[in-house]
């Protein structure tokens, strides 16, 4: 039996009546960005988050370099971040003229050690960017207390954990900012390119508001040069929909997680195979990654089974040639290293069936033994 990475299409039969009929309502009112339908999904989404406001944006990507762009960082500036997540994370440090300054992972939570953050601060640190990768929030408790010690801001990368908590507190809730993306492979995903920026400051969300729309603060004045950062109206409209299933959505993967693990557990494969680890209470399993020493041989078992499997990242940040200028080498950050050596995220989504999950372990079985 063929089992999918991701299958979008189930989700659409589930709630699709819903969404057309939310689409043509955006189509019929001739307000297709910003408008009721963004400003509708905005309140909803600050209220799931926790936070006092929601900014909706173009993309994740867009959401992260807005962040920056609002905090004034650019040239001589560094930003201390993970050298182990999707490329957009230190692209956008990047593309703002700062430095990208990686910290090395905790190898169990595959998130920023917070143990490394303060030896990385110099007089140049102007933010701390986490990611709370794979749906598990970073230990926000330590890194907001180094960040309060040296009053530098904290910008959430939380395109993968909408939803995820520590601490009381949810993810986009805990730092200065906090950056979602809505691509639509992500636990919310609009039917296109989506992203938003969550914080509590009313200040910074009224700057990344003007810088949503070019910096203009009155029609045709521009205090500020920001960008066509603006939210699609439809995606909005989706987006609201989609967030009313979003916590039944998380109950599902979480309860794909628990049955990888019994399973794993019944065919006594967990010498061999390492499962995550629950760090903190609500986990939204944005990805499900196993770690094996023989990642790359069994990818291609599981490919020629067809089952759907996948590599989140196979190169960390300072072995791409595009970041050879910040003087990294290889051997720098040996657990980001080993862990794009020996994960593999397995399929996990909503309408995954217990019997898909046993096909996956049994054919991880049927290779290691
Ligand atoms: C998806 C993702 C982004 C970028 O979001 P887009 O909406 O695709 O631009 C940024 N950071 C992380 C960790 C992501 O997973």
């Amino acid at each position: 039996m063929a089992v999918p990475l991701l299958d979008l299409k189930r989700q659409y039969q589930t709630i699709g009546a819903e969404l057309e009929a939310a689409l043509i309502e955006v189509a019929r009112s001739g307000l297709y960005t910003g408008g009721p339908a963004v400003e509708g999904f905005e309140q909803a989404a600050a209220a799931y988050c926790g936070v006092e406001h929601a900014i909706g944006v173009s993309s994740g990507t867009d959401a992260i370099l807005i962040s920056l762009m609002a905090l004034g960082i650019g040239a001589g500036d560094e930003v201390i971040t993970t050298p182990y997540s999707f490329f957009a994370t230190a692209g956008c440090v990047r593309r703002t003229g700062a430095k990208a300054v990686f910290v090395d992972i905790d190898p169990q939570t595959y998130n920023i050690d917070p143990a490394g953050i303060e030896p990385a601060i110099t007089e140049n640190t102007k933010a701390i960017l986490p990611v709370h990768l794979y749906g598990q929030c970073a230990d926000m408790e330590a890194i907001n207390e180094i960040a309060s010690r040296h009053n530098l801001p904290v910008i959430e990368d939380a395109a993968q954990a909408i939803g995820a908590e520590c601490a009381g507190l949810r993810a986009g809730g805990f730092g200065l900012a906090g950056a979602f993306s809505f691509y639509p492979t992500k636990n919310l995903g609009a039917m296109g390119e989506g992203g938003m920026v969550t914080t509590n400051d009313a200040d910074f969300a009224d700057t990344v508001r003007r810088l949503r729309n070019h910096g203009m603060s009155a029609q045709y004045r521009h205090e500020q040069i920001g960008g066509n950062f603006r939210m699609h109206a439809l995606q909005a409209a989706a987006l609201t929909v989609k967030l009313r299933y979003l916590d039944d959505w998380t109950v599902r993967r979480q309860h794909v997680a628990a049955t990888y693990r019994r399973c794993f557990e019944e065919a006594g494969l967990t010498d061999r195979v390492t499962l995550p680890v629950e760090q903190f209470e609500r986990h939204v399993y944005h990805q499900y990654v196993i770690r094996t020493e023989r990642r790359d041989e069994l990818l291609t078992a599981l490919r020629e089974q067809q089952i759907g499997c996948n590599i989140f990242y196979p190169l960390s940040f300072h072995e791409q040639p595009c970041f050879a200028d910040l003087g990294y080498k290889k051997g720098d950050f040996p657990q980001a290293e080993l862990a794009s050596e020996q994960t593999l995220a397995l399929p996990v989504f909503a309408e995954l069936t217990d019997a898909e999950i046993a096909e996956v372990v049994d054919a991880i079985g049927r290779f290691l033994d």
